[in-house]
C-alpha cells in the first residue's frame, strides 16, 4: 500500500508545521450547503494521554465519491493527527451530525513517555 502517490483532494491544505503545531482557521466555510446526499466531515484531533490533552484541530470537508481513507490518512499526515473522526449527516448543512468512523494513528501519537522510542 503506497500512500505516495496521493490523489488530488478538494481539500483547502494549509501550511503544516509540525514542530509548533499551529491551530489554523478552522475551515468550516467548506462546510456550506451543497449535495442532497451524504455528507461526511472529518476532524483531526491531537492527543496526549500523559498530558491530558484532547484538542481538536481542523475540520475538513470529506468528497464522498472519493476513497474516505486515502483522505483520511492525508489529513492525519498533515496535520500530525494520531486521532481523526469522521461525522456524516444527512443534510448538506450539517444540522445534525453522528459519528461515523474513528481513525487512530499509531505514528502520530506523541509518544512523550518516551516508550515509542
Ligand atoms: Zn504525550
Amino acid at each position: 500500500m503506497g500512500v505516495a502517490a496521493a490523489p488530488p483532494f478538494l481539500i483547502e491544505q494549509t501550511v503544516q508545521d509540525s514542530s509548533t503545531r499551529i491551530r489554523y482557521n478552522r475551515a468550516t466555510k467548506n462546510l456550506g450547503s451543497r449535495l442532497m446526499k451524504k455528507n461526511y466531515f472529518a476532524v483531526t484531533y491531537e492527543v496526549c494521554e500523559h498530558n491530558n490533552i484532547y484538542l481538536d484541530m481542523n475540520e475538513y470537508n470529506i468528497d464522498s465519491t472519493k476513497d474516505l481513507d486515502k483522505q483520511i490518512r492525508e489529513l492525519a499526515k498533515v496535520d500530525v493527527a494520531p486521532l481523526v473522526k469522521v461525522y456524516e449527516s444527512d443534510t448538506s448543512d450539517f444540522k445534525d451530525f453522528r459519528l461515523y468512523k474513528e481513525y487512530n494513528f499509531k505514528e502520530y501519537e506523541c509518544g512523550c513517555d518516551g516508550t515509542q522510542f
